[in-house]
């Protein structure tokens, strides 16, 4: 009985969650994707809600953001080695937020060294994380809180066999008070994290409205070619769009009612902004972004 209990007991360690990754290149650029799908963290997607990418250039991997878990990462890389077996030298955590780095527990088991905002320092280790609460304990198993040991103030430049890596830091608040992008000139590339979300409303809870417009007219400037944000699929220049007008059509009207004096209830009420209904999230995410803003600007109009 207790053999038949043990040997139950390890089948069920045994077991994980397969992501069913598939890498996705981005045109012409050394770099590929695994795209998350838009959706919030639950136990059916167990965190493959955001984008993490990978770029050779050369002799090792640079990832951009390690995903939701351990197993996500651990399977993560193991496809990347289907196309070319190499290292991972650097991984870089654009944000906080925990969708994008949880999976930063399996890359140090590889000894990469992980890269990011010096924000990560102020975040304490937390009994259980958000995304262990939502998703499944196969999924998340093996997962801790890894935060990195390299931090970028204003910008960090990698030399990567003779190719350029800036890692720069919007050292504003924007989607958050973390936000890195990694601009790849040889590329003609760049990560830009949850600077820009598409296919689904970017969500203001944690960021600035305007920090957040400032960062994007900064990409927006910019000579690339390709903009993978970090959630949604479209990677070209004007992937930036998308949540750039639905920020400033926000700002826009919030700020024109609280020029006429109307109270926080009826700006809620009638910032519908309906263009926007059919996007995932809208529901859930679209009050709470014109609440946010109002409490934001409403500083400015005094
Ligand atoms: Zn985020």
């Amino acid at each position: 009985m207790k053999s038949l209990l043990l040997s139950i007991v390890l089948f069920h360690s045994l077991l994980s969650y397969d992501y069913k990754l598939q890498p996705v290149k981005i045109g012409e650029s050394a770099a590929y994707c695994f795209f998350g799908l838009p959706q919030v963290m639950d136990e059916h997607n167990n965190g493959n809600m955001s984008n993490s990418c990978f770029v050779t250039l050369g002799n090792s991997y640079l990832v951009i953001d390690s995903g939701p878990t351990y197993q996500y990462a651990a399977q993560a890389y193991k496809k990347m080695q289907t196309i070319k077996k190499l290292p991972v030298s650097y991984v870089i955590d654009t944000h906080i937020h925990d969708d994008h780095w949880l999976g930063n527990s399996y890359y140090i088991t590889l000894r990469a060294k992980i890269i990011g905002s010096r924000a990560f320092k102020e975040l304490p280790i937390l009994e259980k994380t958000r995304m262990q609460k939502r998703i499944s304990p196969e999924a998340y198993k093996q997962t801790t809180q890894v935060f990195p040991t390299l931090f970028v103030d204003k910008e960090k430049v990698l030399d990567i066999n003779g190719k350029k890596v800036y890692i720069k830091s919007v050292n504003h608040k924007a989607h958050t008070n973390s936000d890195l992008y990694v601009y790849i000139p040889s590329q003609k590339i760049i990560f830009v994290g949850d600077l820009v979300f598409n296919q689904r409303l970017p969500s203001l809870r944690d960021g600035d409205i305007n920090g957040w417009l400032e960062a994007l007219k900064e990409i927006k400037s910019m000579d690339v070619t390709y903009i993978v944000g970090g959630h949604g699929e479209n990677i070209d220049k004007k992937a930036v769009d998308f949540t750039y007008n639905y920020l400033k059509t926000l700002r826009d009207e919030v700020k024109k009612r609280l020029g006429e004096g109307e109270d926080i209830a009826d700006v809620v009420n009638e910032v519908r902004m309906e263009k926007y209904k059919n996007v995932p999230f809208y529901n859930s995410i679209h009050r709470q972004n014109v609440e946010t803003a109002y409490r934001m600007l409403e500083w400015e109009s005094e």
